[in-house]
């Protein structure tokens, strides 16, 4: 039998940005109703992913998107009373010669939004992560930056969220969705039908097609990444996120064993979450001229995992209003960074959805518009 119910919101996903969204709606004194397809919280590419976050980003927008968030995680036990696993294990940079002006640049921007960064030599940082230092730039270093534990943190959301009064609904996947002419919708989910003011499409990797559901465009589309493992006990000292710009190489620590991960450059559009055995064969050849003991990791297929990235053309999200449909906002499409910001991206859908706009800071680079106005979309990979 359908059941019929009345909320402000509807948040479509329950991982890192549709909890954070619930939250934040809620503690606004919105009636939000989450809907998601899976069995639980984070249960598509937040429970995946690395769960890295830093502050050292290239561009305002991202710095202070990351920042803010960074210092959200950090603040959740005093503010919620609830530890999310945000450790500052640091953020080692092993960067090109080419690209080492545009960073000294970058680290100025980073200092100017408050983001602790130090420039160190080589015999500085290889002290943090053994590395060779051949054919690198220089090295920087984020002591504010580290990890989050992406479930604790989605779950926590949740949890502020019903304490405000929302509904989680899990096993809940949104199968169609209606406008009508006065800008409210009706979204069907399962046996649940909800009557709303605001949709929220925050399905990840999925929102492109939880959009053609309303007869909306989201350029969306999963790109996979793999994350392989070492056996336990396979390095002797913690290491921090360490990222090789030259090689895309990326590794840290996660209790005794190392994860690495780097993106593949031919990996076709698509959902999948088989792990790339032959890439991985590729990455540690990659990885061993910058880390050359890397070949004599052993490593443990059992411990690595695949998940996607919810890519956009230009790899940055899509936050906001859609100009179609102004009830409709798209919080999707981080492209890989979905968590590190997931904070402050529910925070601004709460100011799209409560003020009717985006105001407290400029996400223009971020709103759907940009993509019908772009000839050409510029394509880079922000990994790690
Ligand atoms: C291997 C890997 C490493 C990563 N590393 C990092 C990292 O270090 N730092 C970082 O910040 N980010 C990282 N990411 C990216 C990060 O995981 C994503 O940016 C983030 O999880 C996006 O969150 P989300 O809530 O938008 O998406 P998701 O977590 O995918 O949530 C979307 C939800 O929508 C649900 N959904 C979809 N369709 C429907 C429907 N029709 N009805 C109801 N529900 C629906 C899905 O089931 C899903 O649970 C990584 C990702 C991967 C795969």
């Amino acid at each position: 039998m359908t059941q019929r119910e009345a909320a402000d919101v509807v948040v479509i996903g329950a991982g890192a940005i549709g909890a954070s969204a619930a939250h934040h709606l809620a503690a606004a004194g919105r009636r939000v109703v989450v809907l998601e397809a899976l069995h639980g919280p984070a249960a598509g590419s937040t429970g995946r992913s690395f769960a890295s976050i830093r502050g050292q980003w290239a561009d305002e927008l991202n710095i202070e998107m990351s920042w803010r968030s960074i210092r959200a995680f950090r603040d959740f036990p005093e503010r919620h009373g609830v530890d999310v696993g945000y450790r500052p294990s640091g953020y080692l940079l092993l960067v090109s010669p080419e690209l080492w002006d545009a960073q000294l640049r970058a680290v100025d921007l980073q200092r100017a939004h408050g983001v602790p960064v130090d420039v160190l030599s080589f015999d500085e940082a290889r002290a943090i992560t053994p590395f060779s230092a051949e054919g690198l730039g220089g090295t920087t270093w984020g002591p504010a930056d580290g990890v989050v534990d992406p479930h604790l943190a989605t779950s926590a959301y949740l949890d502020l969220a019903r304490r405000d009064g929302a509904i989680v609904r899990f096993r809940h996947p949104v199968r169609s969705v209606d406008r009508h002419e006065d800008g409210s919708w009706t979204v069907t989910a399962g046996p649940t039908t909800v009557q709303c003011q605001h949709v929220v499409n925050a399905a990840g990797g999925w929102a492109g097609e939880v959009a053609a559901l309303a007869g909306l465009d989201v350029p969306v589309v999963h790109s996979r990444r793999n994350v392989y493992s070492s056996a336990p006990g396979a390095v002797a000292r913690p290491l921090p996120m360490t990222v090789d710009f030259t090689s895309g190489v990326y590794l840290r620590s996660e209790g005794p064993r190392l994860l690495f991960g780097g993106a593949r450059p031919d990996e076709d559009d698509g959902y999948r979450t088989d792990v790339d055995w032959p890439w991985m064969e590729q990455l540690l050849e990659l990885g061993a001229r910058r880390f050359p003991w890397l070949v004599d990791v052993p490593l443990d297929r059992s411990g690595c995992w695949a998940g996607t990235y919810e890519n956009t053309p230009d790899r940055h999200g899509i936050l906001g209003a859609d100009p179609s449909a102004p009830t409709w906002v798209n919080a999707c499409g981080f492209s890989g960074h979905g968590v590190m910001q997931a904070p402050e991206i529910g925070r601004l859908v709460a100011e799209q959805v409560t003020t009717g706009a985006i105001e407290s800071i400029d996400v223009d680079a971020l709103r759907i518009e940009r993509f019908a106005a772009a000839s050409e979309h510029r394509s880079v990979e922000l990994v790690f």
